[in-house]
């Protein structure tokens, strides 16, 4: 049975109840099942262009490509840069879908990282033939990860 006080992120075993880590400060007030998803105090600057990762709080993806923000030729892959501006995280699961103009899901691909670093940029690339048209928009899910 899980202890209750158990830390996510440095598996230190405090007293339930407890709000913050004995051993690393990290808050623990309704984290569980929530990896990800608790915001670090100081989370690093995010660049322009940058868009949240969904169910997360500090993750953010840029998608890139000569398509410019426009469209994609068919040919290209779809280049996404993951950044984490928060606590670090390893053993990601991400789900990526793309949409046309209407709103409609042209696809849907789950991508795993093991490790992303506070402050770290790693890029994820979607090849060509995973992508049946080029989509108007890009969503990015975290689906789950562990603390790293
Ligand atoms: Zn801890």
């Amino acid at each position: 049975m899980a202890n209750a006080g158990t830390c996510p992120k440095c598996k230190n075993g405090n007293v339930a109840l407890a709000e913050f880590c004995a051993g690393c400060g990290f808050p623990l007030g309704g984290t569980e099942g929530a990896v990800g998803r608790v915001p670090h105090p100081q989370p690093l600057p995010v660049p322009d262009g940058f868009r949240k990762v969904a169910a997360t709080a500090d993750l953010y993806f840029g998608v890139h490509s000569a398509w410019g923000g426009k469209r994609l030729l068919t040919t290209e892959n779809l280049g996404i840069t993951l950044l984490n501006v928060g606590y670090g995280l390893q053993e990601l699961a991400l789900h990526v879908e793309g949409f046309d103009q209407q709103g409609n899901r042209l696809f849907e691909i789950e991508r795993r990282l093991p490790l992303l670093h506070r402050g770290e940029r790693v890029e994820i690339e979607v090849p060509s033939y995973e992508i049946p048209d080029p989509p108007e928009s890009v969503d990015v899910r975290l689906v789950r990860a562990e603390y790293a």
